[in-house]
């Protein structure tokens, strides 16, 4: 749809695009500067957002809709004390997002549950308010009143801020002397229609693996060399992609020893490997997991409906899903996560059932609930028409029914994170049985320990000691760059690191 938005006394126009995609698909926004007097000239559809700096800050919005002569209007003001200025530009900001999402709201007739929070993170903003010593109840007021976040979401988020502390006492003071480690392989069997992770079909990429594996143990010298001269060591170390077991067992196993030759792995407390294609693991991985001490392996169904993984393109049947979950269980693993997708193509309540059926029987130490997001560049956006999915109401049926079970089944939410045109703009939950958390999950989504990321499409995020400021490097996503330029990209890596 296209909206005509003529900014009075402002040019937020970034939060503006961020609230309007909370209801609208695709919106196309025509900004426009005016002056309060040309207010009768506008063009509808239209929305006129006017901010007023007295001694409240005031926004008056009106919403002229594409057909009806109705209008819908707001007026919201709010004392703003901040001084410095970057700190009340954004409180300003939070009156204007509050004004559009209650004037959307009343317009579109739907609650928006995490009120104008349009971050990743939400978790991380609880986090904050519990560090600067806010009382439980003085938090929740601020997400209630500050953010319109509804009742339901601030349970979610403080019961999953309880739990990570609980799991992670320590997790404030992580960064004082470990860091965690994060080894992209960028390697699939075959790419998944949603997918927009470095994930390279291994058929097209064999003569590169080599080459890859043979550079990718370098990074792991260089970075344990300079994990050794800064006295830090490893808290949790992660595999993922990509599909990491699409390699063989044997490079799996040559890894793993310069791994634990190279890098500080003693006082390591978890290590994870993504194997989450189900078609990619065999025996011989399996027992080089466990040689290797692998705690925690993903074996990822999606969906259980065989359709569904076809119309998704991925090779791999229900059967295999259920009878590669049972191989990894008689070779010992007893920490295995799976991932489901909400809102999958073609879907359901009635296959969602069938899917918490089915991982009912099986009975994962922790499942993670993917809510569908269409991601720019996946071959799913691309051609959305070949791929329909539920409305807004069924998918909040849908993740009901999942909240549900998951209550009844003893999981607990751990870690939870949104992403940007994510179906009914709901959320990505991480569920567990007690104990049984990720805990690189809670540190990579908090962000309050630096990260290493190697290999392909990892990125690394020092967090700066006092500040809590990040700095990013990302590493290539594409094997072939990694390959031909190394150093470059080594060098350019530790100045950052070193300066970090
Ligand atoms: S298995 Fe995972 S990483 Fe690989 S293509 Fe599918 S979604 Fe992407």
């Amino acid at each position: 749809m296209k909206w005509n938005i003529y900014c009075i006394g402002h040019d937020f126009t970034r939060d503006i695009e961020q609230i309007v995609a909370l209801f609208f698909e695709d919106p196309t926004l025509i900004f426009h500067r005016i002056e309060q007097k040309d207010i009768n000239e506008i063009a509808k559809p239209a929305m006129a957002i006017a901010m007023e700096y007295g001694e409240e800050v005031t926004v008056g919005i009106q919403l002229f809709p594409p057909k009806g002569d109705q209008t819908y209007s707001i007026s919201h003001g709010e004392k703003v004390e901040e001084e410095d200025g970057v700190a009340r530009r954004k409180h300003c900001k939070r009156v204007m997002n509050k004004g559009l999402l209650k004037v959307l709201e009343h317009y579109a007739g739907m609650v928006q549950p995490w009120g104008i929070l349009t971050g990743i993170r939400p978790t991380k903003l609880m986090h904050t308010l519990v560090q600067e010593g806010k009382k439980s109840e003085e938090a929740r007021h601020i997400l209630r009143e500050e953010r319109l976040v509804t009742p339901e979401k601030i349970d979610l988020l403080q019961q999953i801020v309880d739990r990570q502390l609980k799991v992670l006492p320590d997790l404030y003071q992580l960064n004082e002397k470990e860091v965690s480690i994060y080894i992209g392989i960028p390697f699939c069997p075959t790419k998944c229609a949603y997918c927009t992770f470095p994930a390279y079909s291994i058929q097209g990429q064999r003569k590169l693996i080599d080459p890859f594996i043979a550079l990718l143990k370098e990074e792991i010298k260089l970075v344990g060399e300079y994990l050794k001269n800064a006295g830090r060591g490893v808290t949790t170390l992660y595999f993922g992609g990509g599909t990491p077991t699409s390699i063989e067992a044997s490079q799996m196993d040559e890894l793993f020893q310069v791994i634990y030759d190279e890098l500080p792995m003693d006082g390591v407390r978890e290590l994870t490997v993504e194997a989450g294609r189900p078609d990619t693991i065999t025996p011989e991985k399996l027992i080089v997991m466990k040689k290797w001490k692998v705690d925690r392996i993903s074996i990822n169904p999606q969906s259980f409906t065989q359709g569904t993984l076809k119309g998704i393109g991925r090779h791999h049947t229900v059967a295999e899903t259920i009878e590669k979950y049972q191989l990894a269980r008689s070779y010992g693993f007893s920490n295995i996560n799976m991932d489901l997708i909400i809102g999958l193509p073609g879907e359901t309540r009635k296959e969602v059932r069938e899917s918490l059926v089915q991982a009912a029987s099986l009975r994962p130490e922790s499942l993670t609930v993917h809510t569908l997001s269409f991601k720019r560049a996946s071959e799913m956006t691309q051609h959305k028409e070949k791929y329909p999915v539920a409305g807004r109401e069924e998918i909040h049926h849908m993740m009901e029914m999942v909240t549900h079970w998951t209550g009844e089944e003893g999981y607990v939410p751990y870690y939870l994170y949104r992403q940007k045109n994510i179906l009914g703009n709901l959320e990505n939950v991480g569920y567990s049985l007690p104990e049984k958390e990720s805990l690189y999950n809670i540190i990579i989504m908090e962000e309050k320990q630096t990260i290493l990321g190697l290999g392909c499409g990892a990125v690394s995020k020092i967090i700066l000691p006092g500040t809590g400021k990040i700095i990013r490097f990302p590493n290539p996503k594409e094997p072939r760059y990694y390959v031909d330029h190394f150093q470059e990209i080594m060098s350019k890596k530790f100045a950052k690191l070193i300066e970090g």
